[in-house]
């Protein structure tokens, strides 16, 4: 881990008053649509940092359609201690914010548009009481579209990685990504392709069921690593929609050097 923060530094319209920035490096996983698996790989990158010995956190940010909390089998509401809110920790002691454990019941739905979606986000930047940690990563919401934006002005982010899928138009969100990084300036660590290949249980054969894999071309265009090519495993979507995805043990690897 190398330096932490420059909290000193005024940035135009971001928020960097997280008391004391006790926050290493804040992360945002964003993607050009829903149901590539952003709030997947989210946890997968949580799960991987924390097992390597890293503190983790994690703000979902995706306002309308939290899945953070489900995912890790979290239910507790959130609670507050002199005046700031505590985040809720999963087993495996990863630190999770989400509008979901606010709400009186889970499916309560949250109609919220761009403005009161990101001064939400900015209270879960600074009005939560995060401790230290070393990866603060932020579940953002899909797409690139003015909300996402609000969101990513809410918080001081040190870069992004963005989630494709080979059957999304991959060019095209790779570009509305580059556009947005480069308007906030703020650095795109690496592209994340998800749902790559399935391997066959039987022959092993990689099977690639959403078409051909775009993630060597999409990453050169945008100038940034391919962080990693992640299967489709049945396991995974088993354990995560158990709540259990602390007890998933499948050898994925995202190679977040950052
Ligand atoms: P998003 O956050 O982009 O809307 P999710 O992460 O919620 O997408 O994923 C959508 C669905 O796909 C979930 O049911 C999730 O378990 C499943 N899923 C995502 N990635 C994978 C994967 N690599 N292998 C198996 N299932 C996956």
């Amino acid at each position: 881990m190398n330096s932490s923060r420059d909290c000193s530094v005024e940035e135009t319209e971001k928020n960097t008053d997280q008391e004391d920035c006790k926050i290493k490096k804040v992360v945002a996983v964003m993607s050009g649509k829903g149901g590539v698996g952003k709030s997947s790989i989210t946890s997968l990158l949580a799960l991987q940092l924390s097992r390597q010995g890293h503190k983790v956190g994690i703000i979902d940010a995706d306002i309308t359609g939290p899945s953070i909390p489900k995912i890790f089998g979290l239910q507790q509401r959130l609670k507050t201690a002199e005046g700031k809110m505590l985040p809720a920790e999963t087993p495996g002691g990863i630190m999770i914010v989400s509008i979901n454990l606010l709400l009186d019941e889970e499916d309560d739905p949250v109609l919220w548009k761009g403005p009161k979606a990101g001064g939400a986000v900015k209270q879960f930047w600074k009005d939560v009481d995060w401790g230290e940690l070393d990866y603060l990563l932020v579940d953002m919401p899909p797409g690139t579209s003015d909300v996402p934006l609000t969101v990513l002005k809410s918080i001081p982010v040190d870069g992004i990685i963005v989630v494709t899928s080979p059957q999304e138009l991959a060019l095209m969100v790779v570009k509305k990504a580059v556009k947005m990084a480069y308007r906030l300036r703020v650095p795109i660590v690496g592209l994340v392709e998800n749902m790559s290949y399935l391997r066959c249980s039987h022959c092993q054969e990689k099977l690639e069921v959403f078409g051909p894999s775009r993630a060597e071309e999409s990453a050169e265009i945008m100038g940034v690593p391919l962080l990693g090519k992640i299967p489709i495993d049945t396991d995974f979507t088993r354990f995560s929609d158990q709540g259990k995805v602390e007890e998933y043990q499948g050898k994925i690897e995202i190679k977040l050097n950052f």
